[in-house]
C-alpha cells in the first residue's frame, strides 16, 4: 500500500493501540491475492476482547461450575465471582449502593426489560436519534412521544427538554452517544431536566461507556444500559444498572428457577433484586469478563482513553474530509466519540465496504445502523459507511481505510462487484468460505503478521 499522496494530516503519527486487543494481528485474505493484517474500524458494532478479558476468561475456564445452584466448592467460586462481577460493573457505571445490577444479553436486553418495567400509565419520552434497541421497545407503546432530533445533539438535547417541560412523563429514555455520528448527548442537563419535570432517565449507554467514564449517581440517570461485546468483554453479558423499585415491582422478565423464591400450584413467590430478571442459569463467564473489562478500562489514567480516540477521530475526519469524493455526516460535533459516518455520493456504500474488505482487508459498517428514522434525518436514507475506533485502534489502521478510499476514488475497484447471494461482495471471490476460515486458520501461525511489520499486506499467493 502506497501513502504517498495523502495529504499531511493522514501521514501516519506514532499512535499506537491503548491496550493490547486479542487478535490485533491476524490476517485476512484479499481476494486480490494474499493476505493482510485485519483493520478492524467496526469497533462500535462489536469490539475485539482485551487480551486482560481473554487471560482472565483463560483463567476462570478451569474453575467454572454452576452459579447460585451447587454445594460443591467450584459451585461456590464461581458464584462468588459472579457475585464480584456484579459489584465491579456497579462500580465501573458509579451506581448508587441500593442500586441493583441485572445482568443480561446486551444493551437491547437491558433496554427491553426496561420497557416492561415502566409503572403502568407511565409516558415514555424519545428522540428519533436513536438505535433501534433504545426505540423500538418504546415506540411500540401508545404512551411514548418520539420527538424529532435538532441538527446536532445539543439541538436534541433541546427538543428533549422542552417537552418533558410540558410535564407528564414517567421516563427519558436517552442515548450517551450516537452510534451513526458519534455525538455524545448533554446527559447531566437532561437528567436534571427530567427530574425537573418529574421524570426518570434511562441511558442507553452502549456507545458512550466505552468511551467516556459516567458515574451514573453524580450524573442522577436512573438506569444504563451496557454491552459486554461493545466493552471488549464478547462474552455474551450485558447489564442493566439502576434503580430497583420499578424493576422490583415489574413481572419478572423471564419466568424461571432462580427468580423464585418459593412455587406452588396456585402461588409463585418472585424474588426481588437483579434475581428477579436472572432466570436460568447465569452466563459467569460473560459477567467475568465484563467486570474484567471494567476493571481494564477503569485502570486507565485519567484522560487517556478520551486523548487516544480523539486523535484517532481527528485523523480520521480529516483524512476523510480531505478526500474528494468523501462527504462526512456531521464531522465535527462539540462532543463525539470514535464513531465517524460518511459517503461517497455516487457509490453504494455497501459495495465500497465490500471492496475495503475484499481487497484490503479492512473491517467497517455499512447501511443505516440499525438508526433508520435517524439516518432518514441525516440525508442518508440509503446508508453511508461507518468507521469506528477503540482502544486498540492505531494510526495505522486510520491509514489504511485512508489509502483505500483513496485509491478507490483514484482507479476504482481492481474486481469487479455485485450483490452475490444476497450481500455486495466481488462476482469472482477466490477466498475460502467465511464458514470454513476457522478450520484453516487454526494452528496457522504464519497468518499472525507482527505488528510492526513495514507493510500490512503480503501480496503471498492467496490460500
Ligand atoms: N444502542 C446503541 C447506541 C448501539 O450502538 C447498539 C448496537 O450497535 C445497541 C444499543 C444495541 O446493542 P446490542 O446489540 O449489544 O444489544
Amino acid at each position: 500500500m502506497t501513502l504517498g499522496t495523502l495529504p499531511t494530516p493522514c501521514r501516519p503519527t506514532a499512535l499506537g493501540p491503548l491496550l493490547p486487543v486479542v487478535g490485533a494481528a491476524t490476517r485476512v485474505p484479499l481476494a486480490t491475492g494474499g493476505r493482510a493484517r485485519y483493520v478492524n474500524l467496526d469497533n462500535a458494532a462489536s469490539a475485539p476482547a482485551l487480551e486482560a478479558v481473554a487471560d482472565r476468561v483463560a483463567r476462570l475456564l478451569p474453575h467454572y461450575a454452576s452459579v447460585h445452584r451447587g454445594a460443591g466448592y467450584l459451585s461456590r467460586v464461581s458464584t462468588a465471582l459472579f457475585e464480584a462481577a456484579r459489584e465491579r460493573v456497579g462500580a465501573f457505571v458509579g451506581a448508587r449502593p441500593d442500586d441493583v445490577v441485572v445482568f443480561t444479553r446486551s444493551t437491547t436486553d437491558a433496554l427491553d426489560l426496561l420497557s416492561r418495567a415502566v409503572p403502568d400509565g407511565g409516558r415514555v419520552l424519545v428522540a428519533d436519534v436513536e438505535h433501534h434497541a433504545n426505540l423500538l421497545p418504546w415506540q411500540r407503546s401508545a404512551r411514548t412521544t418520539v420527538v424529532r432530533g435538532g441538527p446536532d445533539a445539543r439541538a436534541t438535547a433541546d427538543a428533549l427538554a422542552a417537552e418533558l417541560a410540558g410535564g407528564g412523563y414517567a421516563l427519558l429514555a436517552v442515548t450517551g452517544a450516537s452510534n451513526v455520528t458519534g455525538e455524545v448527548l448533554p446527559l447531566h442537563r437532561l437528567a436534571r431536566a427530567a427530574h425537573a419535570a418529574g421524570a426518570r432517565v434511562a441511558v442507553d449507554g452502549a456507545q458512550l461507556l466505552p468511551h467516556r467514564r459516567v458515574e451514573i449517581a453524580a450524573a442522577g440517570i436512573d438506569w444504563i444500559a451496557l454491552s459486554g461485546h461493545k466493552l471488549y468483554a464478547p462474552f455474551g453479558a450485558g447489564a442493566l444498572v439502576g434503580r430497583r423499585d420499578w424493576l422490583d415491582a415489574a413481572e419478572p422478565y423471564l419466568a424461571g428457577g432462580g427468580a423464585t423464591l418459593d412455587v406452588r400450584a396456585d402461588a409463585v413467590r418472585w424474588a426481588v433484586g437483579a434475581d428477579r430478571h436472572e432466570a436460568g442459569s447465569p452466563n459467569v463467564v460473560g459477567a467475568v469478563a465484563l467486570a474484567e473489562a471494567c476493571a481494564t478500562l477503569s485502570a486507565l489514567p485519567d484522560g487517556a482513553l478520551e486523548a487516544h480516540e480523539a486523535a484517532l477521530r481527528e485523523q480520521l475526519v480529516e483524512g476523510l474530509g480531505a478526500l474528494e469524493g468523501v462527504v462526512v455526516v456531521r464531522p465535527h460535533p462539540a462532543d463525539a466519540v470514535g464513531v465517524v459516518t460518511f459517503t461517497l455520493p455516487g457509490h453504494d456504500a455497501s459495495a465500497v465496504a465490500a471492496y475495503l474488505s475484499a481487497e484490503h482487508g479492512v473491517g467497517v459498517r455499512d447501511g443505516r445502523f440499525c438508526a433508520h428514522r435517524f439516518a432518514d434525518s441525516l440525508g442518508i436514507p440509503t446508508g453511508g459507511l461507518r468507521a469506528s475506533t477503540g482502544v486498540g485502534t492505531s494510526s495505522r489502521d486510520v491509514e489504511r481505510l485512508l489509502g483505500a478510499l483513496e485509491q478507490f476514488l483514484a482507479s476504482g475497484p481492481r474486481l469487479e462487484y455485485g450483490v452475490v447471494d444476497g450481500a455486495w461482495g466481488p462476482l469472482d471471490d477466490p477466498r475460502p468460505a467465511p464458514a470454513d476460515f476457522l478450520e484453516l486458520v487454526l494452528d496457522d501461525a504464519p497468518l499472525d503478521a507482527p505488528l510492526d511489520a513495514p507493510d500490512d499486506v503480503l501480496h503471498a499467493p492467496a490460500r
